[in-house]
């Protein structure tokens, strides 16, 4: 294959399978902690640990990392494993979860006890804070950091057996209180929670912190590369120091590797952020369409394909930007060209009564289902006198270059006849209601009239008689902003767009009644839709995914 297209976590791979580290084993894990739904973001980590897995022919392990009780939940860990294989990819048997661990974890810090490496502290969190120091400050030793090994291992068990609470004493790692690197100086290890955890109950009231509980997962899983992402690189000598005293059989101890966190204009990329937007009712869930959630990106018609090529596209990089959101509006717009097929559906509907066409007749109108993929055949539209036809297509007093139509002008109704508007009827607000027009019987779509008329506009419409009701939601981003708030670590509420909904009364052709939720559509002229889950046996409810301009520069 070729060198030039391998991005820098596949040239580390390829060292070290040339130097041998990992007998050529190649072993990912995605590790989402189950405290919230998960983002686009972890989309891209998802593709590329299961990506890379599958290039080097190794294993991916999905592994929940439920280390923090009070957080964690069922729900989240459902939630998880179904977007993981929404978009595509399997676990099999490599489904792990920290807790798994928890004994084997425990052991391990007994362990580093007994080497003189970890010690209890009673310092408050505040205190040990402050101990800590700073960038120019360096830390102060707690008064408890040359405590015996046997007086720690008492009252490390004593904190396993329950006898303290919440934040009375911590696990220590006894590094360097001096290090440059703040996360060296001392990081707390172990905690205390009195919190039942969702699948070990009530056994612990001690829980590993992250930082260390994830180095020794990966080790015990036997990862081979542990991708994270960039904000974690500081932590790597604290990834490396933890797994020091680990003894594997054949000493093959991780490698940790960061990349590039995902952000996307107009979204916001934190569980954190995304559980104020469901808790304040802002959204109407997780999965609303409008979230960037992959349950919300889902619900509002994305398909997985869509999203792997957007990871795809955007790559690997070892530097933070901002991806345009444009860019994942382009790989849904790519991905159902050619499988959407079309339909006629009048969003914002006004009636239109053709004068001179005949009472109680209706004739059927042949209409291609994509036109730019043929194999997807045709159907038939019924059309008679009295259809609808998008109220933005109509303009009383026509701006220069409306040719769509107004009072005395013609357009072309797509796959039938010229119209001409004749009269508009308004009720006594002044509000438009009813247009009347008459057609011209000789110019039927396919007779070749048309050749020589300068008709330039050409709509689409619906048979008044057949057409069924559908609620229509058009999104717009809900927030305003470009991706500042995931920097600004203040109120991202003040980026909320208070117009990210609005709601039409729509009238489609009757061929969307064989359609089911999540089946997704073409609108002629208007975007890509999918029929939501709200809708009913009696109420069709459908989310526009994406217009069909392209605002993505190639
Ligand atoms: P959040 O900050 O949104 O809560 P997190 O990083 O705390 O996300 P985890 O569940 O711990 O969420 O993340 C699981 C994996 O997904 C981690 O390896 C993490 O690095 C990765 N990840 C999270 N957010 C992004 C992102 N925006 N881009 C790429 N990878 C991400
Ligand atoms: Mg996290
Ligand atoms: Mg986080």
């Amino acid at each position: 294959d070729n060198e030039i297209t391998k991005n820098f976590i596949e040239n580390i791979i390829d060292e070290d399978n040339e130097s041998n580290t990992y007998e050529k084993r190649v072993h990912t894990r995605f590790p989402p902690e189950p405290n919230g739904y998960l983002h686009i973001g972890h989309a891209k980590s998802i593709c590329l640990n299961f990506g890379i897995a599958q290039k080097y022919g190794g294993l991916t392990n999905l592994r929940f990392d439920d280390t923090n009780p009070s957080k964690e939940n069922v729900e989240y860990v459902n939630s998880i494993k179904e977007d993981v294989q929404w978009l595509g990819f399997t676990w099999d048997d490599r489904l792990f979860y920290t807790s798994d661990y928890f004994d084997k974890i425990y052991t391990y810090a007994i362990k580093l006890i007994c080497l003189g490496k970890a010690y209890v502290d009673d310092l408050t969190s505040d205190e040990i804070r402050e101990y800590r120091g700073n960038f120019s400050k360096p830390g102060k030793e707690s008064p408890c950091r040359n405590r015996s090994v046997e007086e720690n291992l008492k009252l490390f068990e004593e904190m396993k057996d329950g006898k303290y609470a919440d934040g009375e004493k911590v696990l220590r790692a006894k590094i360097d209180m001096a290090s440059p690197n703040i996360n060296m100086r001392d990081p707390v290890i172990y905690r205390i929670v009195h919190a039942p955890h969702h699948r070990t109950g009530t056994k612990w009231c001690i829980y590993p912190m992250y930082d260390f509980a994830h180095p020794v997962s990966d080790a015990i899983e036997r990862i081979t590369h542990s991708i994270c992402t960039l904000e974690f690189e500081d932590h790597r000598p604290l990834y490396n120091w933890c797994l020091e005293n680990w003894e594997d059989a054949d000493g093959q101890i991780p490698r940790q590797i960061e990349f590039a966190r995902l952000n996307v204009t107009n979204m916001v990329m934190s569980k954190r952020k995304l559980r104020v937007l469901v808790e304040k009712g802002i959204v109407s869930g997780w999965d609303d369409p409008r979230m960037p959630t992959i349950a919300g990106i889902r619900r509002r018609g994305y398909t997985p394909e869509a999203i792997r090529d957007f990871c795809d596209r955007i790559g690997v990089a070892k530097a933070d930007s901002t991806v345009d959101i444009s860019l994942l509006e382009y790989c849904i717009r790519e991905d159902l060209k050619m499988k959407a097929p079309r339909i006629m559906t009048v969003i914002d509907p006004i009636k239109v009564v053709i004068m001179n066409y005949p009472v109680g007749q209706t004739e059927t109108m042949t209409a291609e289902n994509n036109q730019e993929n043929e194999a997807m055949g045709t159907r038939e539209m019924t059309f008679s006198r009295t259809i609808y036809i998008e109220r933005n297509d109509f303009m009383e007093i026509p701006v220069k270059k409306f040719f769509r139509l107004s009072p005395g002008k013609e357009v072309r109704l797509k796959y039938a006849y010229i119209i001409k508007c004749e009269e508009v009827i308004k009720d006594a607000d002044g509000v438009i209601v009813e247009l009347h027009c008459t057609y011209d019987p000789e110019s039927k779509s396919g007779s070749g009239i048309n050749a020589n008329r300068k008709v330039k506009g050409t709509l689409h419409w619906v048979n008044a008689a057949d057409a069924v009701d559908v609620e229509t939601r058009i999104y717009d981003y809900l927030l305003k902003s470009n991706g500042e708030e995931e920097t600004d670590n203040g109120d991202f509420l003040a980026q909320i767009n208070p117009h990210s909904l609005d709601v039409y009364h729509s009238k489609a052709e009757a061929y969307i009644l064989q359609y089911h939720p999540g089946d997704k559509f073409q609108f002629l002229r208007q975007g890509y839709f999918v029929l939501d889950a709200d809708t009913s046996a009696t109420h069709m409810v459908v989310n526009r995914i994406v217009g069909l301009r392209d605002t993505w520069a190639k």
